[in-house]
């Protein structure tokens, strides 16, 4: 089966092999005569799917054992309100605002809590990240919050902030919805991780939270029952339906990353696609991405053609932009426009991505800048 590289932004590739399986096991799995979408939640089959999906994840992550792992809904959207419902009591939260994402986690976040900006990059566009050192931390903050990779602007964290050098006891909360399982996390360092699943771990539907122990009591009265953290991990993920298929299709990611060789192995091949792929952009005169080398995303890379005065050509509709994403894919490379708040390009090589697709992509660029020089 030979396919065009997919570089969506979310929802995103997911792996042949792990479609294959799904598509074998539609109509029943594993013997039983039911397709996963038609189980009960609370039947004994579901029960492996979930037990091993859950088992996978944590070992994959290497999640310590006082923090649980919760199955939800809603997306990262909802959970700029579900962590301030259950994390802020109402009080000051710190927000480093690195892109669109930290920015729409603050607003959503003041409707509950007095969202405080320690840093923001608004003047440079979202190219850099702030030294820790420079954050303007509150006396007593009930969390900090870091999209530790935007992924509109394609700047990530290269190691999550370490809070307690900075003088901070407060909880780290990162929302790491684009580069989850691409690299391993520092638990030591964080209180709380959210993240869709849509962008690097299966279908759209599934949200993903792991919440160390301790933050589980501290839900404002208004928190919805369903979004209460410590109701949803009481009942391992179920006290209302989860989203069933797409915890089996992430289930399949969870054991096809194990069989890459884990997050150590997954993170060297991220690294060395994501440096193809920033090396054709630095060494051309056609493309331009403008984001700070020390905080470049290995999963998302925006990136700008040039006019021959050196201007960016924002604007998606400009017909060499045209010209790229209509050869882009004739060549079998999908979906590299930018987001609409930005314009221009953006590859999104999540997991999915193989190595031979970044290096179609970057053929592809190379002879695409040769004809129009
Ligand atoms: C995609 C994304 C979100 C939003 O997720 P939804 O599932 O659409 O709510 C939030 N944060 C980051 C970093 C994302 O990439």
């Amino acid at each position: 089966m030979n396919r065009p590289y997919n570089f969506s932004a979310g929802p995103a590739a997911m792996p042949d092999e792990v479609l294959a399986q799904a598509a074998a096991e539609m109509l029943g799995w594993h013997g039983s005569g039911m397709g996963v979408m038609e189980m009960s939640h609370r039947g004994k089959e579901f029960g492996q799917i979930y037990q091993e999906a859950e088992a996978d994840l944590r070992e994959l992550l290497a999640v310590p054992a006082n923090f649980k792992l919760l199955f939800m809904q809603g997306g990262g959207l909802a959970e700029n309100a579900i962590v301030p419902l259950n994390l802020s009591r109402g009080e000051t939260v710190d927000f480093v605002v690195t892109g669109s994402w930290s920015q729409k986690s603050a607003q959503e976040a003041a409707r509950y809590c007095t969202a405080h900006e320690a840093a923001n990059t608004r003047a440079d566009g979202h190219t850099s990240l702030p030294d820790p050192s420079t954050w303007q931390l509150s006396e007593r903050s009930a969390y900090v919050h870091v999209c530790s990779n935007e992924t509109i602007n394609g700047v990530e964290y290269p190691e999550l902030p370490d809070l307690k050098t900075l003088g901070c006891v407060a909880p780290l909360v990162i929302d790491f919805s684009s580069h989850v399982a691409s690299r391993p996390v520092d638990w030591s360092r964080v209180g709380l991780a959210f993240g869709g699943a849509q962008k690097n771990l299966g279908p759209a539907g599934l949200t993903l939270v792991a919440v160390r122990e301790d933050l589980l009591e501290r839900a404002l009265p208004i928190c919805p029952s369903a979004f209460n953290y410590k109701t949803v991990a009481d009942n391992g993920s179920m006290y209302n339906t989860p989203p069933t298929y797409a915890i089996y299709m992430a289930g399949l990611v969870f054991k096809w990353l194990k069989q890459q060789g884990g997050m150590v192995a997954i993170e060297a091949r991220n690294i060395a696609k994501a440096k193809l792929l920033y090396d054709c952009i630095d060494a051309s005169k056609l493309y331009v991405n403008r984001v700070q080398k020390n905080c470049r995303s290995r999963m998302n890379v925006p990136f700008y053609l040039k006019d021959a005065q050196g201007h960016l050509l924002l604007d998606a509709e400009h017909p060499l932009n045209s010209a790229f994403l209509a050869g882009a894919k004739a060549a079998g490379l999908l979906q590299l426009k930018g987001h609409k708040s930005v314009g221009g390009m953006r590859a999104s090589i999540y997991n999915a991505i193989p190595l031979e697709g970044v290096q179609a992509l970057v053929t592809f660029m190379q002879a695409f800048e040769a004809r129009h020089a």
